[in-house]
Parts: C-alpha cells; structure tokens; sequence
C-alpha cells in the first residue's frame, strides 16, 4: 500500500511536471494546445533564479564587501530587470550547471559556460554573449611555453569544464588533474603539485589579477581553442530562450553592454580584457 501511494505520489509529479524551481517542464503542451513556457513562469513568481560562478572574477565572484558580483551578474540583472523580475543567484561550479538546469533548479545558467554542440543534448544555448579561447597559467619564468611543454606533466584544471578535454586531446601525454573549481586548481599551481593551470585565457586574468603577486604568474602559449560562451537555458522554450536573445541584442545595440563590459573588464579595471568580438544581432 505504502509502495502504491509513493508510485501514486511520483506519477502524479511526474504528469504536473512539477520541478524544484517550481516549474512546469518547458515545451509541454497545455490543455488549450499551448505550450507551457519557464518565461511565463518566472513573471508569476516575481523571480528568475540564475545559476553562477562565485569563484571566477571578472564573471562571478564574492567582493569586499561579501556580495556576489561580476559581469556574469550584471547581464543577468539586466534580463531580470527587463522581466520586471527579481534576480536570485545560486552558486554553481562547471560540473553542477547543467545538472541544476535539468533538474529545475535554476532557471537559467550563465557561469563562463561555452556552447559546446555536445551540451546541446542536454540544454539549449542563448546567442553568444562573450568569446574566448583556452590557454595556460604558470609560474613566471617557467619553461613550459605552450601546450606541448606539457607532455608527462602535470596540469590542474577544474571538473566537467571542456578546459579537462580540450588539454587531453591537444597533448595526450599531459596528466590532467581536475579540481572541483579553478582556485584549488591554482593553489595547487602555488603549491608546486602542477606546473600549469589551463583553462580560459579570462579566467587565467582572473586568477592571476586576485592574487597579492600577479607579478609572479604569466600566461603563455596564445589561446589554442575557441570558447564562445552562451547562457544555458531549459530545452525546448523557444519563448523563454528568444526573450533572452532578444535581451542580449538590445543591450549590445544599446550600449548597455559594452557599459557593463566596460566595468568589469575596461582598460582601467584590474581584469583588463581587450573587446575583440562582435554579438552576432538580429535585425
Ligand atoms: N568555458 C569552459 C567550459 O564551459 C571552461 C570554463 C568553465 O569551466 O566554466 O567548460
């Protein structure tokens, strides 16, 4: 009898949809024929809950003054705001994102996450909102100058990021070691374990720039992969999806963009990071 109610309990979560954010599952059909969208959702609650770095400045990191800050942040309030919607962030590291998107814990992920065809399986991408490539930090001075330098060594990075396969595949014979988060990774690089941490060449700024010695770090061997960054979004919400590109576009044209770009990684900032991409905008 037990068993029969909890089977009971579990089809009746199942055909509601239900999911932790509250939500109904995006692209299921209501009884009027239309499909059910997290963007409707999401004004009903008054919130869209966002999945972000807390670790990775210049996109999502805690300042100063404890708050969770960052570029990562900025786009996000701005889509709120353009919602009329509060923003929540919950923190996520590059393996739990996309797990906490599937299961409904976040309505939307934006943590430095590229748009790798093989993710698609899994979630829908926006447009492009930042480009990058991956490179490698290391102690200054070091003999390792690229990527090759890295055969039988060893090269932190961090879990379920494409940084751990793209290194495996551009040198085989480095031994990768995946951390849970870039900074234990470079800790590690601190600590003598590795001789290279590899990951996104803004990242590296990042890591290298918050440290007390950035003096001491220096990132070598230009950028061997291509890394555009997409916000990940449930599948099959086209709604909730084309609301987010349009969002995205009107900020680029508006010059919202390049005012938050500006902020966290202008000439002036201490993650300074040159603009040399183009969004790809719809008329
Ligand atoms: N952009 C890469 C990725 O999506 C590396 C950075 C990260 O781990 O978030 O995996």
């Amino acid at each position: 009898m037990k068993k029969l109610s909890i089977l009971l309990a579990l089809a009746l979560t199942m055909a509601l949809g239900v999911t932790a954010c509250g939500g109904s599952k995006p692209g299921e059909k209501k009884a009027d024929g239309t499909q059910t969208s997290r963007l409707d959702e999401v004004k009903k609650r008054g919130v869209l809950v966002a999945g972000v770095k807390d670790a990775t400045p210049p996109f999502g990191f805690v300042d100063d003054s404890k708050q969770l800050v960052g570029f990562e942040i900025d786009l996000l309030k701005n889509i709120a705001d353009k919602l009329g919607v509060k923003l929540e962030l919950k923190p996520v590291t590059s393996s739990t994102r996309i797990p906490m998107l599937t299961q409904g814990s976040v309505d939307i992920v934006c943590a430095t996450m590229t748009h790798k065809r093989e993710r698609e399986g899994q979630i829908d991408f926006t447009i492009t909102y930042f480009m990058d490539g991956q490179s490698l930090l290391v102690k200054k001075g070091s003999p390792i100058k690229n990527v090759k330098d890295l055969t039988g060594k060893k090269v932190g990075t961090a879990k379920g990021s494409t940084s751990e396969k793209n290194v495996m595949a551009a040198n085989p014979q480095a031994q990768v070691l995946s951390f849970e988060d870039y900074p234990p990774a470079f800790l590690a690089l601190k600590q003598g374990k590795v001789v290279a941490v590899t990951t996104d060449s803004s990242i590296l700024v990042g890591l290298k720039n918050k440290d007390e010695n950035p003096g001491d770090w220096e990132i070598v061997g230009g950028t061997f992969t291509e890394e555009p960054y997409g916000m990940g979004v449930p599948q099959n919400d086209s709604k909730f999806r084309n609301f987010v590109n349009g969002a995205l576009i009107d900020m680029w044209r508006s010059g919202e963009y390049a005012k938050i770009y500006e902020k966290w990684m202008g000439p002036k900032t201490k993650y300074s990071i040159p603009l040399t991409w183009k969004m790809d905008i719809w008329p």
